[in-house]
């Protein structure tokens, strides 16, 4: 069964199911990438940022030998992060990842988020000062942005896109910028149903994609108290109904709005089970049930790194004027 795909503005087929790989350690994270090409998933969702790209690279090279697959098969998403914002690091760190995940082109590159910080020697993933105060630069997006349009015109991404972005910010990169964003990559969830959000970009052209598609129920900084997606009781309804889990109608419920969703897991059960959601489909008004259970309730705002910087997206009334 090959998976459906979503027509990016640039041309290019996305797979709308997709397979998530922040906080997939190395040493897992190689096993769990071929049990999902062994599944079916085409479409791997990373980043810089995570550290296991390497990894996922070796484990692709091993796939390609087996002749399982080719590398013409596979929708692979990176993303650039915060510290190489900086125009001229942008082509470095695209090709460094690049050469980790052993392939000579990305079919999509992500800005990870709008704001930037400073590079340190050791490349930390959040420099911090003595104080422990986070080091921002201010390279604007729309700077970086030029930078990775360049990448698509020497093909070494097919496409481009955002992510963590508001569409005060998106709508400066179309104003300004040559290519139009080919997909925005957001938190979403039946928690956070962004439905305003999804009729924007679909406006624009621009393809969304659903991250934390589970409510990331185990990202590092969560609380016990907090809101758990997978234990929404209409949810539970909804899918003894269907007979299926809450994780496939959360994950459902994506595709069922045209949204590309990236679930994430190590686990060679939950890989399989996370792909077997194209058997059935969401009333509309199953559909609408869910979309009630919104919250607003945004679990990776990234506040405690981005917060202080004017480019974080979520500042009440926005503006950079
Ligand atoms: P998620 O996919 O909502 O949830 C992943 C968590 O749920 C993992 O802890 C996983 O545990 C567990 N899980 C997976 N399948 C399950 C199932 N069927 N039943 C119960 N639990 C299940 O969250 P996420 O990883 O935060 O988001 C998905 C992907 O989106 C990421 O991996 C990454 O690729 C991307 N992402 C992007 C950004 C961004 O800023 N652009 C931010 C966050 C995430 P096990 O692994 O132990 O199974």
């Amino acid at each position: 069964m090959s998976v459906p795909v979503v027509k990016l503005n640039s041309g290019y087929e996305m797979p709308i199911l997709g397979y998530g790989t922040w906080q997939s350690n190395p040493g897992e994270v190689g096993e769990a990438v071929k049990c999902a090409i062994d599944i079916g998933y085409r479409h791997i969702d990373g980043a810089w940022v995570y550290q296991n790209e390497k990894e996922i690279g070796q484990a692709l090279t091993e796939k390609y030998a087996e002749g399982k697959i080719q590398r013409k098969d596979l929708f692979l998403t990176s993303k650039l992060w915060n510290i190489d914002h900086e125009p001229k690091n942008v082509k470095e760190e695209c090709k460094e990842t690049l050469k980790l995940l052993q392939t000579d082109y990305l079919d999509l590159y992500l800005m990870h988020w709008p704001f930037s910080f400073h590079k340190t020697e050791a490349r930390d993933i959040i420099p911090k000062d003595d104080q422990g105060n986070v080091m921002y630069t201010y390279t604007h997006y729309l700077d970086t942005w030029k930078a990775m349009e360049e990448l698509q015109k020497e093909g070494l991404v097919r496409s481009i896109g955002l992510s963590n972005f508001n569409e005060y910010q998106i709508d400066k990169v179309i104003a300004h910028g040559r290519i139009t964003p080919a997909v925005h990559q957001i938190e979403c969830h039946p928690y956070l149903n962004e439905e305003s959000h999804l009729k924007y970009c679909r406006q624009k052209g621009i393809a969304v994609t659903a991250y934390a598609p589970l409510g990331s129920p185990t990202r590092p900084w969560g609380l016990p108290e907090e809101p758990k997606v997978l234990e929404d009781p209409t949810l539970k309804r909804i899918a003894e109904k269907y007979g299926k889990t809450t994780a496939h109608i959360a994950i459902r419920f994506q595709i069922d709005r045209g949204v590309i969703v990236i679930p994430k897991s190590v686990k060679s059960p939950r890989i399989k089970s996370n792909y077997e959601v194209f058997d059935f489909q969401l009333s509309s008004d199953d559909l609408d049930a869910i979309r009630n259970v919104n919250k607003n309730w945004r679990g990776l705002s990234f506040d405690f790194a981005g917060k202080g910087h004017k480019y974080w997206a979520w500042h009440p009334n926005y503006s950079e004027d």
